[in-house]
């Protein structure tokens, strides 16, 4: 028997309006959580357990009567400003399990958006802007290593160009992050392969391995090389892109594990191991040490790849972000993912406390990699809370040549930001392994919105090129001259790079 004091708070309530009901059942055929249960049977089919409610919102669109709200539980703490229902909710779930908490979908914890704080520059009088809907503007992307230099030789008494690194070219400077096969359910990683696919951008397959039905996207997927190596095949370096994961924003300094029960036939053969047993990837990749072993392997897979692929490195942002982003320049990398803390699924303790802003991070990035006349050779990608066109373009502002989004497409998808990624009882059938649950997303349904929200803010990043008078994104990278910062924290400001509202171009010569 569950002890009163094992019982959980509940943190939302569900109302049920009985006059409007028409007692369809839909609300418990679609709740995953066990919150509404329908039994026909009975004279009042709706036995609610508002303990175990996620506000998922599943039941409320589903409800063909509108006769359901989801409201925040009246359980009030007393007032305390150090012990917080955060804390005392954690203490008591930990008291009851002795465990680890996990959480999805990201740190949650009120630190401050960077992004908030910027807002950026437009065109008047002097400098015209451009009309972004007659007038071309450039978001054409290409992510890989750029040359010194070009040159070119004569051969055969002709003049030829020297072959030049491989890059894979996206039609916008917006890539959708790692997720993989098994994290995610089949259909919704299906939709986004497909809307990448559509709209010529890439999609990281996270380091699941790829599925043979998703070989005709492989073009516009960066296969991710991670510490547990799960399906790399040759056919798997055949991706568009291929990027070494040394860590991820969600947990820097972290692994992962898949286990048993969740490696079912789909993820067995997307991975390549034996069907139940437990997926683990260490913490390191054990043959990675040093900047030295870094580039050993970022030569054996251009050698395995012939030099066809841009190959990246990916790593979560840290205290010490530029310096290491410095040695991955010169390691060979092509491209660079630096991951900030706010984003995916993983033990709250790490989620909500390990790693730093992308805004600071990327900032610090390309200044440093200015300074030592090094930017220029790499792609840098960024990634971690990135939540509309607007953080998008900031974080370009900022010094990045390409966003990464993971949780915006999810939401495209329908996921409603509950943070219960980590049961699989996903009820939209986005983070979920179980087939009946992943045929809640209808695949072409799912590609049309993903691909919709790329194209979107591509549009936005047009118009708003147009408004500055910028007519490619290449010339708008790193160009935080064109931001100002609106925030109330002046180093923030200089680590930034950022000049505040108000301040004179040119202020300091005077
Ligand atoms: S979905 Fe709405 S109408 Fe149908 S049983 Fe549930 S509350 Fe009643
Ligand atoms: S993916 Fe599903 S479980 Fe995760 S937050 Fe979104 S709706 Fe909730």
């Amino acid at each position: 028997m569950v002890k009163a004091q094992d019982r959980r708070f509940p943190r939302f309530k569900t109302i049920i309006d009985y006059d409007k009901c028409i007692k369809c059942g839909r609300c418990g055929t679609n709740c995953t959580y066990n919150c509404i249960i329908f039994d026909k049977e009975q004279d009042r089919p709706i036995v609610l357990h508002p303990e175990n409610c996620v506000a998922c919102q599943r039941c409320t669109t589903f409800c063909p009567a509108d006769a359901i709200e989801i409201h925040r539980h009246k359980v009030e703490f007393a007032p305390h400003p150090v012990w917080t229902p955060y804390h005392i909710r954690s203490i008591v779930e930990q008291a009851k399990t002795g465990a680890v908490l996990l959480s999805g979908m990201g740190n949650d914890r009120p630190y401050p958006m960077v992004f908030d704080y910027l807002v950026w520059d437009a065109c008047q009088v002097t400098n015209p802007a451009i009309d972004a809907l007659r007038e071309p503007v450039e978001t054409r992307t290409y992510l890989g290593r750029k040359p010194e230099r070009l040159s070119i030789r004569k051969r055969g008494g002709k003049y030829e160009l020297d072959d030049l690194p491989a890059n894979a070219v996206l039609s916008m400077p917006l890539i959708i992050g790692h997720m993989s096969l098994g994290s995610l359910s089949y259909n919704s990683i299906t939709s986004m392969y497909r809307a990448v696919h559509e709209v010529g951008t890439m999609m990281g397959t996270g380091e699941g391995g790829l599925h043979k039905d998703h070989y005709p996207f492989k073009k516009s997927l960066i296969g991710e090389v991670a510490s547990g190596r799960f399906g790399i095949n040759t056919d798997y370096l055949e991706t568009g892109a291929l990027e070494i994961k040394i860590g991820q924003g969600a947990k820097p300094g972290h692994g992962g594990q898949l286990p048993g029960e969740k490696v079912t036939q789909l993820i067995s053969e997307t991975r390549g191991i034996p069907l139940g047993t437990d997926a683990l990837s260490p913490n390191p990749q054990h043959d990675i040490y040093s900047i030295e072993d870094l580039k050993t392997l970022i030569a054996a897979l251009h050698e395995a790849t012939d030099y066809q692929v841009p190959v990246g490195v990916k790593i979560a942002a840290v205290n010490n972000v530029a310096a290491i982003a410095s040695g991955i320049v010169r390691a060979n990398a092509d491209f660079m993912t630096i991951d900030g803390f706010r984003a995916g699924a993983a033990p709250r303790v790490i989620r909500d406390n390990a790693g730093i802003p992308i805004e600071l991070a990327i900032a610090s990035v390309d200044q440093h990699l200015r300074q030592e006349k090094i930017r220029h050779k790499i792609t840098l990608v960024a990634g971690g809370g990135i939540r509309s066109s607007s953080d998008m373009i900031k974080i370009i502002a900022l010094g990045a040549d390409v966003a990464m989004i993971g949780t915006a497409p999810l939401i495209a998808l329908g996921c409603r930001m509950c943070q219960q990624c980590t049961t699989g009882l996903c009820s939209w059938g986005i983070a979920t392994g179980n087939p009946a649950l992943g045929n809640r997303i209808d695949i072409d349904w799912g590609t049309r919105r993903v691909a919709n929200l790329l194209r979107a803010w591509n549009h936005d990043l047009e118009e708003v090129l147009g408004t500055m008078g910028i007519d490619a994104v290449e010339s708008f990278v790193g160009n935080r001259d064109r931001l100002r910062y609106v925030g109330p924290n002046p180093l923030e400001a200089e680590i930034l790079g950022v000049k505040h509202a108000g301040d004179r171009i040119g202020r300091e010569s005077e």
